[in-house]
């Protein structure tokens, strides 16, 4: 193992606490990740030295601002392995950059009659838009299910493509299931019939290493609180040729370059989708959260946390009246799971009172968790900073739900 564990632990010092006199476990980390004090003083720093608004600024503390905005970009480019600077839009996080995308793509593209294909296991953030922007068009969202193990059913997926498809829209990883969707299958069939693809990588990007020129996908939306970030970033990657023929979501401030009494003309990518004054602060402790990963290495990190991942399947599955959600053949870090017939909630209050958090419910993905007739799950997330012996705490608590509910 490539990783120092008790070191990289030292680094959060949100994980150094106690909660109902024991040590903090916390298993919700596809909710959103703790921070490493890399981050917290990437931020302090900005608002003892840099802080000011960026961009048209020529005094000092603007100029050295704009200076970091813009070297973070450089930066995520780089991480993401994108072309060009001009592909990579700030957002507010994942919801955000789907959202410009859903609004924009459908003025751009969408017909009444044409088509955008989606998935059941999709989250909230990457299905409602879409749903909507077919509602306003009179377009057709089409959805495509999965299998018995939670593995999107590529026959079903491949059999809705049809000329009239203008966009597949779909998760790189799943929320609730863990799934990792073969999605550089699914893109080079897509483009096969000159079909855009764009990828939430909300759940991807912390797991997995992201290359979008090898995927080849053409959108690609992330959130920085998911990846050891602050809260209100994200990213939206996009090629180029798509952010240059789509119209501004946003208006105002630096995507303006000339307004006149009867028109306006906008500024170049990527400020034509950067409307007001930015989350300059947050972008400075996205690019220390990015640094702070590539010095660990996303090859490491993907193979300490399937560790992980492998040892709680193992033990859990042990235990009697353990359901699993979602086995699919490739998985990322997280296990959704139900006991007996034990409610979510129930278990996850009992799990919360031995020091450990976990997430319970439907995960803002109504559409996938009717499918499975359940009323919810219980997630139990893992990053990084994880260990075995705090999934065999995860194991005692549920034996004990387990035992005071039944
Ligand atoms: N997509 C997926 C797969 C998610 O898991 C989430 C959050 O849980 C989102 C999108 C939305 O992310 P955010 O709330 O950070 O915008």
């Amino acid at each position: 193992m490539n990783l120092n564990i008790e070191q990289i632990r030292a680094d959060f010092p949100i994980l150094q606490q106690q909660i109902y006199k024991r040590p903090l476990i916390y298993f919700d980390n596809a909710a959103s990740t703790q921070k490493p004090r890399q981050v917290i003083d990437a931020i302090r720093h900005y608002y003892e030295h840099d802080n000011c608004n960026i961009h048209r600024g020529v005094h000092y503390l603007s100029v050295k601002a704009t200076e970091a905005y813009e070297e973070a970009r450089k930066e995520i480019r780089q991480f993401i392995n994108a072309k060009s600077t001009h592909e990579i839009i700030f957002t507010k996080g994942a919801t955000e950059s789907l959202n410009l995308v859903a609004s924009t793509f459908g003025k751009r593209y969408i017909q009444p009659g044409d088509e955008v294909i989606t998935t059941i296991m999709e989250h909230h953030s990457n299905f409602v838009p879409w749903q909507q922007m077919c509602l306003e068009r009179r377009a057709l969202l089409r959805v495509a299910g999965i299998n018995a193990k939670g593995e999107l059913d590529m026959d079903e997926l491949k059999g809705l493509i049809s000329k009239k498809t203008k966009l597949i829209a779909l998760t790189h990883v799943s929320n609730v299931l863990g799934t990792v969707n073969p999605v550089r299958e699914i893109i080079a069939l897509a483009h096969q019939h000159d079909i855009p693809v764009l990828l939430d990588g909300a759940q991807g990007v912390s797991h997995l290493s992201v290359d979008v020129q090898e995927l080849d996908c053409d959108f690609y939306c992330f959130s920085g609180h998911k990846l050891y970030a602050p809260m209100g970033t994200g990213v939206l990657y996009g090629k180029e040729k798509y952010l240059e023929e789509l119209p501004p979501y946003q208006l105002g401030g630096e995507m303006i370059k000339d307004v006149y009494l009867d028109h306006t003309t906008f500024n170049e990518l990527p400020f034509k989708f950067e409307a007001g004054t930015p989350n300059v602060e947050g972008v400075a402790g996205l690019r220390a959260a990015v640094a702070y990963l590539q010095d660990l290495g996303m090859e490491n990190i993907a193979a300490y946390e399937d560790h992980l991942l492998r040892y709680a399947t193992e033990k859990l599955s042990a235990i009697e009246g353990v359901r699993f959600y979602g086995t699919a053949r490739h998985k990322a870090s997280l296990i959704s799971f139900l006991i007996g017939d034990i409610h979510s909630y129930d278990a996850g209050m009992i799990i919360d009172k031995m020091g450990i958090a976990v997430r319970t419910g439907h995960h803002c993905a109504m559409p996938l968790i009717d499918f499975l007739k359940i009323p919810g799950t219980v997630r139990a997330s893992f990053a990084f900073y994880n260990t075995t012996e705090e999934i065999d705490q995860l194991v005692s608590a549920i034996l004990k739900a387990r035992e005071m509910l039944t």
